[in-house]
C-alpha cells in the first residue's frame, strides 16, 4: 500500500520520475538523485514500510535478496573496486526519507568517502547483559 505524500511510493508507482535501473514485483532500485559517488543507488519495496523493523520477513528477504546481483552491476558499471550498503534506520541512524531504502555506494580506492563512527569499548559484565537481553527480546 502506497503511502500519500511518501515520495518514494511516488517513484515506486511512477508518478514521481526517477531514473529506475531494478524492478520486480516486489522492490524497485534507482539512482539516488544526490549521490555520494556516481552509481549511488537505492533499493526500497514497492509497498510502504516506514522503518525497516516494520518489514515481514518474507518481504525483506524479497528485496534484500536483489542487494547481491544490484551491487554487482553497479560495481561493474562505474568500475568500483568495492561497495557499501548502508540502510539508515530512524531518524537517529540517518534516515530522512520514511520509506526503507538501502543504500548502495560504489567506493574506489582513495575516493575520500568515510566514516566518523569511533569504536567503543564494552567490559565483559556489560556485554554479557546485552547478549541475554537481545536473545530474551529475540525470544530465544
Ligand atoms: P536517507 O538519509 O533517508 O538514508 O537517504 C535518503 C536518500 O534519498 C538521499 O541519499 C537522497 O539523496 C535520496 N533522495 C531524496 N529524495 C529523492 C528523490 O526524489 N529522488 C531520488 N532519486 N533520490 C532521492
Ligand atoms: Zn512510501
Amino acid at each position: 500500500m502506497a503511502s500519500e505524500d511518501c515520495i518514494f511510493c511516488k517513484i515506486a508507482s511512477g508518478v514521481l520520475p526517477a531514473r529506475k535501473v531494478l524492478e520486480t514485483d516486489e522492490c524497485v532500485a534507482f539512482l539516488d538523485v544526490a549521490p555520494l559517488s556516481p552509481g549511488h543507488c537505492l533499493l526500497i519495496p514497492k509497498h510502504h514500510f516506514g522503518t525497516f523493523d516494520q518489514m515481514p520477513a518474507d518481504v525483506a528477504g524479497a528485496v534484500l535478496s536483489r542487494l547481491p546481483g544490484l551491487g554487482r552491476a553497479v560495481a561493474a558499471a562505474t568500475g568500483a573496486d568495492g561497495f557499501n550498503i548502508l540502510l539508515n534506520n530512524g531518524k537517529v541512524a540517518g534516515q530522512v526519507v520514511e520509506h526503507v531504502h538501502a543504500h548502495v555506494i560504489p567506493r574506489k580506492e582513495g575516493d575520500g568517502l568515510g566514516y566518523r563512527w569511533r569504536p567503543q569499548t564494552l567490559d565483559d559484565t556489560t556485554a554479557d547483559g546485552l547478549c541475554r537481553r537481545i536473545e530474551a527480546e529475540l525470544g530465544g
